[in-house]
């Protein structure tokens, strides 16, 4: 038990005045500190702007150990750490931009427990040489900030955010809480199994957010989406986001909106840092009239006032959908949505999905290559086994991870080790079922998006009752089919 589980409210005030400069708790924050104080595992859905950070930083604050942070992006943890150590509290980042010698100073600060916060990411924590020093301190609390990432990207091309589980455990079950903005109960669970948190509380505080406009834009062709596009960013003012779904639309479609005289910069996972860090600063100063963007972009950035997320094509899912929608009018103030539907993108994610999870043809490639690793003096590396398994990359750390969970290999010192080397391809077929079933609801999924963008219901009630077990009730004037006036004027 925590020594800390008796903070009075009191004192959790005081707290809230005196590090944050808060007067109250937000909704949903007090039972969240308290059920983290208590050392129970819990799972927080607010919608984005909602407060997540406060959660985790306060009952951090009151436990005595140290807390450790898992954040999927590098930006994001130098955000949140600089603006812990701003308010004089030790927050350290663990992370692959620090060189070997910062490192030593931010482990040796560690083991002294000297850090109130650890930040990293699930890449990191895989390092058998972190973890060993983690499990030297006295870790009170386990946060996954973006909890949806363990699901979303796990599977993905981050399996990383699979291993959380095994971190967790090998650090010795501390109390995890895990937060995210979107979750389906299909999600929750996903990250209930992977953090192996099965009775974690679970804290919902609703997704409604009446100041996003949303509107569906019938577009087909690129030259009639640009043309909407245009006509979009003539009607509103301020700063927003436009999403594509790959590099070379936003390439395309930056440089054909700066010809048209706009002020818009490209951001995608394949610029030089240098560029990509200039065009963020420029965002956010005010300085751009959107950022045409992947879905690299956004997560973490702070700027309370975007006024306008345009999907130029039809996000994949509505979960990335409502992700990439609520960065829009943190600060309350009303902000458009619009999605540019051509039914033909349909076909997009189709492409993207085929050949995503390991196939049984996959899982029996990479268990011969182990096997046949298996007879060196000493047990392959992943680099290793990736130089002779005829397996895709991320496919072959996908494959892997099953393995673990079904004992068929484990993980010691940065080594795969063959546990069963009698797996029979009839087993590695019942395996490969796991990844079809994922398969199918990722393919579910879609289609859910596309009947959001075809439907001739209320916006907000599709996605309430899509994201919410009991959706409440709302008198939605705030999307193109309950207010259309509204829409046709603008
Ligand atoms: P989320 O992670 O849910 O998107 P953040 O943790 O980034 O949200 O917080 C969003 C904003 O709300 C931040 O500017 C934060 O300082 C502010 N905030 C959080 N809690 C409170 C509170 N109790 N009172 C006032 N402002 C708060
Ligand atoms: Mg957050």
């Amino acid at each position: 038990m925590t020594q800390a589980a008796q903070v009075s409210p009191r004192d959790l005030s005081r707290k809230l005045r005196e590090h944050f400069g808060f007067r109250r708790f937000r909704p949903g924050q007090e039972q969240v500190v308290q059920a983290a104080l208590d050392g129970r595992d819990t799972i927080v859905i607010m919608p984005t702007g909602a407060g997540k950070s406060l959660c985790f930083q306060l009952p951090a604050l009151a436990l005595v150990g140290t807390t450790v942070v898992v954040s999927p992006l590098i930006a994001l943890i130098k955000d949140q750490t600089d603006a812990l150590t701003g308010k004089g509290i030790e927050a350290a980042a663990v992370n692959s931009t620090l060189n070997a010698a910062k490192l030593r100073a931010v482990m040796e600060a560690i083991a002294a427990g000297r850090t109130e916060f650890v930040y990293t990411t699930p890449e990191r924590l895989a390092d058998p040489e972190f973890r060993a020093a983690l499990k030297r301190v006295n870790i009170d609390l386990f946060v996954v900030d973006e909890a949806h990432c363990v699901s979303q990207w796990g599977h993905d091309f981050r399996p990383e955010f699979l291993g959380l589980g095994n971190a967790i455990d090998d650090l010795g079950r501390p109390p995890v809480l895990a937060l995210t903005a979107t979750a389906t109960a299909d999600v929750i669970d996903d990250i209930k199994r992977q953090l192996g948190i099965a009775d974690a509380a679970v804290v919902h505080t609703g997704i409604y957010r009446p100041n996003l406009e949303l509107e569906v834009i019938s577009a087909e062709g690129e030259t009639a989406k640009r043309a909407a596009l245009v006509r979009l960013l003539q009607q509103t003012e301020g700063t927003g986001i436009i999403y594509t779904a790959t590099v070379k639309a936003v390439q395309e479609l930056s440089r054909f909106l700066q010809d048209e005289g706009l002020a818009v910069a490209p951001y995608h996972g394949r610029l030089r840092a240098a560029e990509r860090n200039e065009n963020q600063d420029r965002f956010m100063r005010g300085e751009l009239r959107a950022m045409v963007a992947t879905n690299a972009f956004g997560m973490g950035i702070d700027k309370p006032d975007i006024r306008f997320i345009v999907h130029h094509h039809v996000p994949g899912t509505l979960e990335a959908h409502y992700q990439e929608t609520g960065r829009a009018g943190r600060d309350g103030l009303p902000a458009r949505c619009a999605l540019l539907y051509d039914p033909g993108d349909k076909r997009l994610h189709a492409f993207f999905q085929a050949g995503r999870y390991p196939s049984t043809e996959d899982l029996i490639n990479a268990h011969h290559a182990l096997k046949r690793l298996a007879d060196a003096p000493e047990p392959p590396t992943l680099a290793a086994l990736q130089a002779i398994a005829p397996v895709g990359k991320t496919r072959l750390k996908l494959a892997l991870n099953l393995f673990r969970q079904r004992g068929v290999v484990k993980d010691e010192e940065g080594r795969l080790l063959l546990l069963h080397r009698e797996t029979t391809d009839d087993d590695l077929a019942r395996m490969a079922r796991a990844y079809r079933e994922r398969d199918e609801r990722d393919r579910l999924r879609q289609q859910h998006m596309i009947e959001y963008a075809e439907s001739r219901g209320c916006r907000w009630d599709y996605l309430l009752r899509y994201f919410t077990e009991d959706p409440e009730s709302i008198a939605c004037n705030h999307c193109d089919r309950c207010a259309p006036e509204r829409f046709r004027a603008a």
